[in-house]
C-alpha cells in the first residue's frame, strides 16, 4: 500500500472550478467572478483548463493559457491560489503541456476495456480478493455486494487504463518533480458510466500504481451535453453521486490516497438541474468537488457582441450563418456530447433580421425565457472554429466591446454556476 501524506503534495482546495476560455480574452472577467465569490465567503479557486482539441482548433499553445491566467491574476491583484489544467491529455501529447501546467487531467478512457497483462490481473485479484463479500461503507445504506468475479471483471475492464494513467503520471513527475502538481484521472469520456463499486476498485488500482490522484472524473449516468442542462433522471444521478462521494471518502482512507481526493464533475457546463443535488450531497458529507465547465465563456462573448449591435452583431450572425453550412465538420468532433434538433435551428436569413436582444435571448441559457433555443446554443457552442478563422475581425471586436462582454462573463460564472453549487 502506498501512502501519500498530507502536505507533501500540492493541495487542491476543497472547492475548485474549471473554467474554459477558448480565445483566452476573458481571464480577467472570469477571475472577477471568483474574487467576488471569495468576497462573499465562497472559498472556491479557479483552474483554467484547455484541452488539446481546443488548442488544435483555435491554434493556441498550452503556454498561452498560463500567460492568460498569470496576466489576469497580476492585473486584478488576485492573491489566492489558481491552477492551469492540461485538460484531457494522454501520453502522446503530455510533453507539450508539462511546462505550462500544474494540474493534469489524465484521460485514459480510450484504454478502458483493453485487456490487462495476465500477471497484472492476477496481482490485482490477489490484492483485493479479500473484499469479496458484503462491504459496509459509511453513508451508503445497503452494504455493497462484491464477489471475486466482480473484482476480476473490474480488473479486466479498468486495469489497463489505470496502468496507462501511471505511465502518464510518471512522465509528468519526471519533469516537474513529485508533489508539485495536481493529478486528476478522468474516465468521463468512456462509453458506459462507472458504478460506485467499480470506482472503489479503480481507486484501489490507482493507489497501487502510485498515482497520488486528487480528483477523479467518472462518467455519470445521463447526458452531459455541451452548454445545456442535464438530460436524464436527476434523482438517479443524485443517488449515484452520493454513493460515489461515500466511496471516495472510504477509498482515500482505505488505500492511502491523498486526503483531499474528491470528485471532478466534467459537466460540459450548465447542468443546472443537478447543481442542487450535488450541493446537498457535498453538504451531507462535508466533501469537496471540482466542477469543470466547458467553453461557454465563448457564448457570453457572442452574447456581448450581439448586444453591442453594429459590427458585433454582424459577427455573431456571420458565425451562425457559416456554422449552418459547416454543420457536419463542426459537430463531428462533439457528436457524442451534443443533441441538436436541426428542425429547431432557425434559418440564417431569419436570424439575419434579428436585433441583438433577439440573438442574445435565443442564445442565453435562461430556461424561463421562451426565446431560449438549446439547439441554437449548442450549434454556436461548437462553432468557435468559425470565429477563430475570422482572426483579427473577431479578436478586434472582442477587444472593442470588452466593456459589454466582460460583465456577461462575470455574471454568468458567478450567478449561474458558482453561487448555485458552492454558495452558502
Ligand atoms: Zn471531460
Amino acid at each position: 500500500m502506498q501512502v501519500f501524506g498530507r502536505g507533501v503534495f500540492m493541495m487542491l482546495e476543497k472547492y475548485s472550478i474549471g473554467i474554459g476560455d477558448r480565445f483566452g480574452r476573458q481571464g480577467g472577467a472570469q477571475l472577477e467572478a471568483i474574487m467576488r465569490a471569495q468576497a462573499e465567503g465562497i472559498a472556491v479557486v479557479p483552474v483554467w483548463n484547455k484541452s488539446h482539441r481546443e488548442h488544435t482548433i483555435i491554434g493556441t499553445r498550452p503556454g498561452d493559457v498560463r500567460a492568460e491566467a498569470d496576466a489576469a491574476v497580476a492585473a486584478r491583484g488576485y492573491a489566492g491560489l489558481y491552477y492551469v489544467d492540461a485538460d484531457h491529455i494522454y501520453l502522446g501529447n503530455v510533453d507539450e503541456f508539462v511546462a505550462a501546467s500544474d494540474f493534469f487531467t489524465l484521460d485514459v478512457a480510450e484504454a478502458i476495456g483493453r485487456g490487462p497483462a495476465a500477471e497484472d490481473l492476477k496481482a490485482f485479484v490477489r490484492s483485493y480478493g479479500d473484499y469479496a463479500g458484503r462491504l459496509a461503507i459509511d453513508g451508503i445504506d445497503e452494504a455493497l455486494e462484491i464477489t471475486q468475479a466482480t473484482i476480476e471483471g473490474i480488473g479486466r475492464t479498468f486495469l489497463a487504463a489505470v496502468k496507462e494513467a501511471g505511465r502518464i503520471y510518471r512522465r509528468i513527475e519526471e519533469v516537474k518533480g513529485r508533489g508539485n502538481f495536481v493529478t486528476e484521472v478522468s474516465m468521463d469520456e468512456a462509453h458506459a458510466p462507472q458504478t460506485p463499486v467499480e470506482m472503489l476498485f479503480i481507486l484501489a488500482a490507482i493507489a497501487a500504481e502510485g498515482i497520488p490522484a486528487q480528483t477523479i472524473a467518472p462518467k455519470f449516468t445521463g447526458r452531459f451535453n455541451k452548454g445545456v442542462d442535464y438530460v436524464g433522471d436527476a434523482a438517479q444521478f443524485a443517488r449515484e453521486f452520493r454513493e460515489d462521494v461515500a466511496v471516495i471518502a472510504f477509498a482515500a482512507g482505505e488505500f492511502g490516497l491523498p486526503e483531499d481526493l474528491k470528485l471532478s464533475v466534467h459537466s460540459g457546463s450548465d447542468k443546472f438541474s443537478i447543481y442542487g443535488p450535488i450541493r446537498r450531497v457535498l453538504a451531507e458529507f462535508d466533501a469537496g468537488v471540482h466542477l469543470k465547465t466547458a467553453g461557454t465563456t465563448w457564448l457570453e462573448e457572442l452574447i456581448g457582441l450581439a448586444l453591442s449591435g453594429d459590427e458585433g452583431l454582424a459577427i455573431a450572425k456571420d458565425v451562425y450563418r457559416q456554422s449552418l453550412g459547416r454543420y457536419d465538420e463542426l459537430c463531428g468532433p462533439y457528436a457524442t456530447v451534443i443533441d441538436i434538433d436541426r428542425g429547431r435551428l432557425p434559418d440564417a436569413d431569419g436570424v439575419g433580421s434579428w436585433d441583438g436582444e433577439a440573438f442574445a435571448a435565443a442564445l442565453r441559457h435562461d430556461q424561463a425565457c421562451e426565446a431560449y433555443n438549446p439547439s441554437f446554443r449548442q450549434m454556436l457552442h461548437v462553432s468557435y472554429k468559425v470565429a477563430a478563422e475570422m482572426g483579427g475581425r473577431f479578436y478586434e471586436a472582442v477587444e472593442r466591446y470588452e466593456g459589454q462582454i466582460g460583465p456577461h462573463v462575470t455574471k454568468n460564472l458567478l450567478e449561474r454556476h458558482i453561487r448555485p453549487i458552492f454558495g452558502g
